[in-house]
């Protein structure tokens, strides 16, 4: 797994190569200063009413930058804020912001959809041991060839998931210790 970084690090583009420090960057998201103010300002000109969950959701969402959330993930951010919401309404206020292009909806596999704050074309790697998106920064991957749509059909866009784990160290380590053992 570790060719796409080698890719990048050859093509001298900075990127962080430590699954550590990417998820450092995510988890310290940079405050936008999206207030309540704002977040009912975002809702108005996207066509859809401010209501107090709208716009408690959207605070949570869109006040911390840039940022990839599981309907679960919002659920435990509103009880940890002591907002007052079921599931189920996280769930489809996340799916009237996605049909408000507020958000956009990347399903990662058969059994999660995350939802992204951000709406443009952009790719991502998925970290398998942390169940977390981050974006891949701009001109790291260059797309080949796009089949032509069939008749009556357009690209929307292509977008690339590059899925990382870490590589197994410990495994590693120890084999070489029972090695080192056998050669004494
Ligand atoms: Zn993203």
């Amino acid at each position: 797994m570790s060719s796409p970084f080698r890719a990048m690090a050859l093509r001298g583009v900075p990127v962080h190569t430590d699954p550590e420090t990417l998820v450092q960057n995510v988890t310290s998201p940079v405050k936008t200063g999206c207030g309540f103010h704002n977040v009912r300002e975002i809702l108005r000109s996207a066509g859809l009413r401010p209501t107090r969950q709208r716009v408690m959701l959207g605070w949570l969402l869109f006040g911390r930058g840039h940022r990839h959330v599981t309907a679960e993930m919002l659920y435990d951010e509103a009880c940890e804020a002591r907002i007052s919401v079921s599931l189920a309404t996280v769930y489809n206020t996340l799916h009237q912001f996605r049909e408000a292009s507020l958000l956009r909806q990347l399903a990662v596999d058969g059994t999660k959809s995350y939802f992204d704050t951000n709406v443009a074309e952009h790719h991502h790697f998925f970290l398998e041991d942390e169940q977390m998106l981050v974006d891949v920064p701009d001109g790291l991957i260059t797309i080949g060839e796009v089949p032509e749509a069939p008749e009556g059909s357009e690209v929307v866009c292509v977008e690339v998931i590059v899925r990382l784990r870490r590589k197994n160290t410990r495994a590693k380590s120890s084999q070489q210790a029972s090695q080192q053992l056998t050669e004494a």
